[in-house]
């Protein structure tokens, strides 16, 4: 009955999503973010410079906050510096036509002039206080007001009348709570919202947003998209929706960026996580994941090191998605830095551009992310910790936010860092194998919970040394996070050493005390088996990169999935995907090693990569070295060595 409904959705879900220009044909998508006083650019030189660049998308400002077309919609205003009687937009797209370069238009709604906010004061976003957002003078607008709902989709239908545009974008989708000073704003309440709001709750808003308001958005804003992709396929059928959201879009839109004031450590995998999740929670539909050339906003001309921008272009289509590139205003730009690092790479993939194409994730193991659609929210950490683990230790992985894929792909082991849900339960009863990694109790049969200790700094007994052969070495590991004691005897495996003293050091650990309280539970259930470590085994990874840590995730997969995919003498900074085009299989390797603290340098050269794979294959071709690897057999796998890895490097195996 399960099995049955999910394949209805899954229908229903690919029936919506078009198999248009975006998932039939290589992207090499550029965006130039413009601002108004770009109104007057010279429209030849960037088809000139798009050209040279091998781009073959253009994402580019069409209206909204300020429209590059002369619109005769009331309240949609062109930029000032908009020469009187140009159509810029239709310039460009006409340029862009002839030279076989697409162009998106991008809208921004979010915003817009104090006379639009004087004459339909019902149509902006209310602070607690009653307030309008303002901005630069521009006033914020609410996704359930009739500037969204009504006049947005007025001006769209003009757009879309008048231009033969390849697709849409829409910035900043959704009520933002911060502007972008970074100043919180909180929640709008307008009327709008309050009406809905009540309609939905029957209560009134909260106070601070809560797990019902953030559902309540999600809908809204999900609502307004629906819309939009409705009016876009009527009026355009041949041109693709995009968004940064998975619902009702042709294209998931992200962003690799940096922030100064976000925690470090940095993030070196931005581009690989974004694209995998977008790609394999709706594998319908592509992934346009933006790297930004800039800092922060404030710096929105001081460009990134030129390595983060080829790693992150690179982890992109190592993933099936697109290459894309973001500069705020034409591509003459004061630093020329992020421009120069991009360009050679989209050159290359031009040059080999049959390899980038309807690339599916040809991965065995099952990462869960978070879901907005049901509300639920990740531990990032945690996430991170197992998401960084297997890259290192080279195992391909899918991530995914939807459950409705689980059942329609064939995947050896589900890992789940947080969120273990109940679905989970049907997949583990047909032979599923699950590993959950987290404090917090999986929605599936497991032991009666005793208690959770938070925050505690204790640490567990290796017991079990056949098990965990990776421990060899040790029969303690650290804990330090929350710990879920469940009843039952952990004897055969690890045991829970509560707090005990920590100084002077005639004094440290002498009152330590052996319990028999689990830190392992392994299961049973129906034809599959499960096993949950009911502690921040993975934040512990992520924060400490302690081998012991990395040991226990290293066995317990090795325990449910004894044959990997890949084995491999690769460095652990050696990225690796395995991708499937049509009869093709394609394992891109990314070279990591130049990433350090807060710096990306240039990779250190790597030699002599074996790769035994999973698999028959007659034929391997090491796309960047131009050079045919020979393939021998090695215990079923198919072997073979890369002289020498750089950045980056595609294999095709045939
Ligand atoms: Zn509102």
């Amino acid at each position: 009955m399960k099995r049955i409904a999910a394949f209805m959705l899954l229908h229903a879900c690919a029936a919506m999503a078009q198999e248009g220009w975006w998932m039939t044909q290589p992207l090499r998508w550029v965006q130039t973010n413009l601002r108004e006083t770009d109104a007057n650019l010279d429209a030849q030189r960037l088809i000139d410079q798009l050209t040279d660049f091998k781009a073959n998308v253009l994402h580019f400002g069409m209206g909204g906050i300020a429209a590059y077309y002369p619109t005769k919609v009331p309240f949609h205003y062109p930029s000032p510096y908009l020469p009187k009687g140009r159509d810029l937009f239709g310039e460009v797209l006409e340029l862009a036509h002839k030279r076989g370069i697409r162009v998106v238009g991008r809208f921004d709604l979010s915003k817009t002039r104090k006379e639009v906010f004087d004459a339909h004061p019902e149509w902006f976003f209310r602070k607690a206080n009653g307030e309008p957002v303002v901005y630069n003078e521009l006033y914020s607008t609410c996704i359930n007001g009739g500037y969204y709902r009504d006049l947005g989709m007025k001006i769209l239908a003009e757009a879309l009348e008048n231009y033969d545009v390849d697709g849409l974008f829409f910035n900043m989708f959704g009520n933002q709570s911060r502007d972008y000073s970074g100043t919180f704003v909180g929640h709008c309440h307008c009327d709008s919202c309050k009406r809905k709001y009540r309609e939905m709750y029957g209560k009134d808003l909260p106070k601070e947003p809560d797990d019902d308001y953030r559902r309540f958005m999600f809908h809204c804003s999900r609502e307004v998209a629906a819309e939009i992709g409705k009016l876009i396929r009527t009026k355009r059928p041949k041109a693709g929706y995009f968004n940064y959201i998975q619902e009702h879009t042709d294209g998931i839109m992200s962003e690799s960026n940096t922030a100064v004031n976000r925690p470090l450590p940095l993030w070196p995998y931005a581009s690989s996580d974004n694209v995998n999740r977008a790609r394999n929670s709706e594998p319908t539909k592509m992934s346009v994941n933006l790297c930004m050339q800039f800092v922060d906003f404030p710096w929105r001309f001081a460009t990134v090191p030129q390595q983060e921008i080829a790693l992150r272009l690179w982890q992109n289509v190592a993933h099936g998605g697109a290459a894309a590139f973001a500069v705020n205003g034409t591509l003459d730009q004061q630093d020329m830095q992020a421009i120069q690092a991009a360009k050679p790479v989209y050159q290359w993939l031009a040059a080999n551009e049959q390899y980038y194409v309807k690339q599916q994730s040809a991965a065995k193991v099952l990462l869960l992310g978070g879901s907005a659609r049901l509300g639920r929210t990740l531990n990032t950490a945690a996430y991170r910790g197992v998401f960084r683990f297997l890259s290192e230790e080279h195992i391909p992985f899918a991530v995914s936010d939807n459950m409705d894929w689980l059942e329609k792909r064939d995947y050896d082991l589900v890992i789940a860092t947080e969120w273990a849900p109940a679905e989970l339960k049907t997949y583990l009863e047909q032979g599923g194998k699950v590993l959950v990694v987290s404090a917090r109790p999986p929605e599936l049969p497991v032991p009666a919970v005793v208690q959770t200790w938070k925050n505690v700094s204790g640490y567990f007994r290796v017991r079990n040394h056949q098990l965990l052969p990776s421990l060899k070495d040790t029969t303690i590991v650290m804990l330090n996070g929350d710990y879920t004691e469940v009843a039952g005897d952990g004897s055969d495996s690890l045991t829970f050493i509560p707090p005990s003293m920590i100084g002077p050091p005639e004094k440290i650990h002498t009152d330590m005390k052996e319990t028999t309280k689990p830190g392992l539970v392994r299961s049973q259930i129906g034809k599959g088996r499960l096993v949950w470590v009911p502690w921040d085994l993975s934040v512990l990874y992520y924060k400490h990169s302690l081998p012991a840590h990395a040991g226990i995730l290293r066995d317990l997969i090795a325990d449910l999935m004894p044959e990997r995919q890949i084995v491999t003498n690769a460095h652990p900074l050696v990225e690796m995907s395995l991708m499937r085009q049509g009869n093709r299989t394609l394992l891109h390797l990314i070279n990591l090693s130049g990433h350090s603290q807060t710096a990306y340098f240039e990779p250190l050269p790597m030699r002599d990569i074996e790769v035994k794979l999973a698999g028959k294959f007659l034929k391997a071709t090491a796309i960047r070295n131009r050079a045919a690897l020979a393939v021998t057999d090695s215990g079923g796998r198919s072997r073979f060595v890369l002289p020498e890895l750089k950045d980056y490097e595609l294999i095709v195996l045939e």
